[in-house]
């Protein structure tokens, strides 16, 4: 493999392999940029933004651990950090007394959605793309993105708008809870659809 050798960059393989590397530290800068204006670590940050999208029931330590790729342990260091900051606190899941999820505070909601600009640079690049390159781009990501999820590199939780077991307006004559999980064999309020889940299976293309 060429790797990072700067000899062997002549490949479009090669080239895009550098330019990846170099887009992934230009948005680990940034979120350490963002992270620490609002005086929090990186690991802090992606902790908040994880809290804000994922299931209720993903939302904790283990689930805080396999996000940020870390021990249980220094999952569980990041949230005590957090809990003193008062921006999340601990609480036992409604349906199950016996799990203790994380959830944000007010202070730690309003926290996160001041974090939310990490990626508007890079949505701005995007935007100035053809649609046809977009689209290109959408699928080489998906690709690469299954690719190294089944290596074990990345952990996808996705919303429920590209998986395989979402029925859309199954349910029309519920306006509470219009959509259908067939994971789950349950009704699905419209908000919850935009939450991050770790049963998350992609519709075949
Ligand atoms: S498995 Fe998860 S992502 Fe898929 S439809 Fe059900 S709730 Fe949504």
């Amino acid at each position: 493999m060429s790797g990072l050798d700067p000899r062997s960059r002549t490949t479009p393989l090669a080239q895009t392999l550098v330019g990846l590397y170099r887009l992934s530290q230009g948005l680990q800068h940034r979120l350490r940029e963002r992270a620490q204006a609002h005086g929090l670590s990186p690991a802090q940050a992606q902790a908040l933004l994880f809290l804000k999208y994922a299931r209720p029931g993903v939302r904790t330590i283990g689930g805080l651990a396999q996000r940020l790729g870390c021990a249980p342990a220094t999952a569980s260091e990041v949230a005590d950090a957090l809990e003193r900051k008062g921006l999340i606190r601990r609480q036992p899941l409604p349906a199950d007394q016996r799990v203790i999820t994380l959830a944000l505070t007010p202070a730690g909601a309003h926290k996160v959605n001041a974090l939310e600009d990490l990626l508007d640079d890079l949505e701005a690049a995007l935007a100035t793309l053809p649609p046809t390159q977009q689209e290109a781009l959408l699928q080489a990501t998906q690709a690469l993105v299954r690719v190294l999820q089944q290596a074990g590199h990345v952990v996808v939780y996705e919303m429920c708008w590209g998986c395989q077991f979402f029925r859309p307006n199954a349910h029309p004559n519920d306006p509470t809870a219009p959509h259908h999980c067939a994971f789950v064999d349950a009704p699905l309020p419209e908000p919850n659809t935009y939450l991050e889940c770790p049963d998350f299976i992609p519709r075949s293309p």
